[in-house]
């Protein structure tokens, strides 16, 4: 992804920064649509980012671009701050969650998650066997009557997946971690965020059922 580093202002014509406002005269520019979202919110280009610098940093640029502010601006300059606002949000919405900065960041090296991501992870395979027979037979239970014991299972089962998802999500700090200018081992350390990333997805999807089968207990 190549976005340049210079646009010419609407307003004044001098070729300024890209930015959210022009160095020379204020305008608010209409940022390019593919502009790389660390650089849209202004942090640096790192997984590993200050999440609380990024929060401030958002509001901070939400506030310049709040409606109020150009009301009576021309419709050039109106539209531009509308359309900087769903750039922004966009950004802010995908770098704020870990696991969403995470599949951008493979997009930013040209790598995807994979389609639906279906397939299970090797390194899950024997934990989603496990839990989908465990369901099954939660299933065989309920309609045995033994509610309060499914129940107490469900519960243990959801506990037991939220620990394996906050090692997985311990895995993905760490590997953001690992990210440097000059690092040596990118493909071994994308090789390593895609698997991370995958199981997470899973993870996800794993507590989804047990969810599922919670609400069926919840409303025989
Ligand atoms: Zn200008």
């Amino acid at each position: 992804m190549t976005t340049p580093e210079t646009i010419r202002c609407w307003r004044c014509q001098s070729e300024v920064p890209v930015a959210l406002l022009c160095s020379r005269c204020g305008a608010v520019q209409p940022l390019p649509t593919d502009l790389d979202y660390f650089r849209v919110l202004g942090v640096e280009r790192n997984p590993a980012l200050d999440e609380s610098a990024l929060s401030s940093r958002y509001y901070e640029l939400s506030r310049r671009l709040h409606p109020d502010l150009y009301q009576t601006a021309s419709a050039q300059e109106r539209e531009a701050s509308l359309h900087n606002s769903a750039i922004i949000n966009r950004a802010y919405r995908t770098l704020r969650d870990p696991a969403q900065r995470g599949v951008y960041w493979l997009e930013l090296h040209g790598e995807k998650l994979g389609a639906n991501n279906n397939r299970v992870p090797p390194q899950l395979a024997s934990l989603v066997f496990a839990v989908q027979e465990q369901l099954e037979e939660l299933r065989d239970a309920r309609r045995a009557g033994k509610q309060a014991e499914v129940d107490n299972a469900l519960s243990q089962l959801r506990t037991q997946l939220e620990e394996q998802r906050a090692q997985t999500q311990a895995a993905l700090t760490r590997n953001f971690s690992r990210w440097h200018d000059d690092s040596p081992e990118t493909s071994a350390l994308l090789a390593e965020l895609k698997s991370v990333l995958s199981e997470l997805a899973y993870l996800r999807t794993l507590l989804r059922d047990v969810e599922k089968e919670n609400e069926v207990s919840w409303n025989a």
